[in-house]
């Protein structure tokens, strides 16, 4: 999971990198309509398309991505709560020998990662293991 995650993370950061360095500071929002008169050889289907992926909505869509991630991440391990017995041993792994998660975050977690890593399954380095 880790090396998903550090592959993840990176082609992210690579994507916004790329947006931050082409961004315009009225590149916010262009539409169909702009794409089409700066560049004929677009067709409006084209175009609208393309305004998915100009450096404003990458760059939006990026930190949304990292914070998500985040989020993702910092997701607790369920904590005793004074009905039941036991918290799970993730909460104090020094104190398991060989600590597991048995309150099911982590296959929540590592669910969650492996759908949004799917989405850059076209990307160099991907691995099929990682799939979903
Ligand atoms: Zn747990």
């Amino acid at each position: 999971m880790t090396e998903l995650i550090a592959w993840l993370r990176a082609t992210i950061e690579g994507d916004l990198a790329k947006a931050r360095d082409v961004v315009q500071p009225d590149d916010q929002w262009y539409t169909a309509r702009d794409l089409f008169e700066e560049a004929p050889c677009v067709d409006w289907d084209e175009g609208e398309f393309l305004t998915l992926y100009t450096p404003g909505v990458v760059i939006a869509r990026c930190e949304a991505e990292l914070a998500e991630i985040d989020a993702i991440m910092a997701m607790p391990h369920y904590a005793w709560d004074g009905r039941s017995e036991y918290g799970c041993p993730m909460l104090d792994p020094d104190a398991y020998a060989g600590p597991v998660c048995t309150c099911g975050r982590d296959a929540i977690v590592n669910r969650l990662l492996r759908i949004k890593a799917s989405g850059y399954r076209h990307r160099p380095g991907w691995q099929e293991g990682w799939a979903p």
